[in-house]
């Protein structure tokens, strides 16, 4: 195992799989994901009204329900079923999706326990099934796995476990529409001077739009402080010259 990471190809430390603004990431994913089923239950019905003067109109009967939003709130198999010719159009449900992740890291888990000599062993628990307490449900499930998280970054399926979370919020965006948020920060890129630097919701770092530079939120305090006050002397000294010469 090398140490950077499986997802975005940042050094990471020496156990891990995914770096720790991966993690902070899948962690953002998996606890928004009870406000992102909520969202989706308000878009269940699709919007109906009049006919729009220039639409272009439906090539079929509107349907009482949007059926995106039924595959992902709906029962289902933790994995995709086969499908040679391509007719299946929906992915995993979200619950599905959560549970079969939940089992499949539960039995990963290892555990230590003293064999009948007395001796301290570690084991996995091979057959185990994850049990959240606060019951079944989405919250409950992806409660469990954001708290299961810190280990399963530290196990080789941990970028397959990101990208089908990273999977299942695209197709719940596309639903929603509901995007983090995202702001521009003042100071210039400090790798490569580009006025790219984006602060957006659920992520650890600021990052640069143009070439990916990365920093902390303390890291990014510090860097507006030592460069801000001389570009701010400098556009001053660009503008004082212009109120002269118009005086
Ligand atoms: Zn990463
Ligand atoms: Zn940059």
């Amino acid at each position: 195992m090398d140490n950077t990471c499986d997802i975005c190809h940042h050094t990471t430390g020496a156990d891990r799989y995914l770096c720790e603004a991966c993690e902070y990431r899948a962690r953002s994913w998996l606890t928004g994901l009870p406000r992102q089923a909520e969202l989706l239950r308000d878009c269940l019905e699709p919007t109906v009204g009049p006919a729009q003067r220039g639409g272009s109109g439906r090539a079929h009967s509107p349907l009482p329900v949007d059926l995106r939003v039924l595959d992902l709130l709906g029962p289902g198999r933790p994995v995709p079923l086969d499908d040679p010719h391509g007719d299946q159009t929906a992915g995993v449900p979200i619950n599905a999706l959560l549970t079969g992740w939940a089992h499949y890291i539960a039995t990963d888990v290892p555990i230590v326990y003293t064999d009948l000599g007395g001796v301290l062993r570690t084991g996995a628990y091979l057959h185990a099934a994850a049990v959240p307490r606060s019951g079944t449900g989405i919250t409950a499930w992806s409660t469990w796995l954001a708290r299961h998280l810190p280990y399963a970054v530290t196990r080789p399926y941990a970028a397959e476990f990101y990208e089908q979370l990273q999977h299942l919020q695209d197709r719940i965006q596309r639903i929603t529409d509901a995007r983090p948020g995202r702001r521009h920060k003042q100071a210039p890129c400090p790798g490569c001077q580009a006025f790219a630097l984006i602060e957006q919701d659920g992520e650890l770092h600021i990052a640069c739009d143009a070439c990916g530079h990365r920093l902390t939120a303390a890291e990014y305090t510090e860097h507006r402080n030592q460069v801000m006050p001389a570009l701010t002397a400098l556009a001053l000294r660009m503008i004082t010259p212009r109120r002269t010469a118009a005086a």
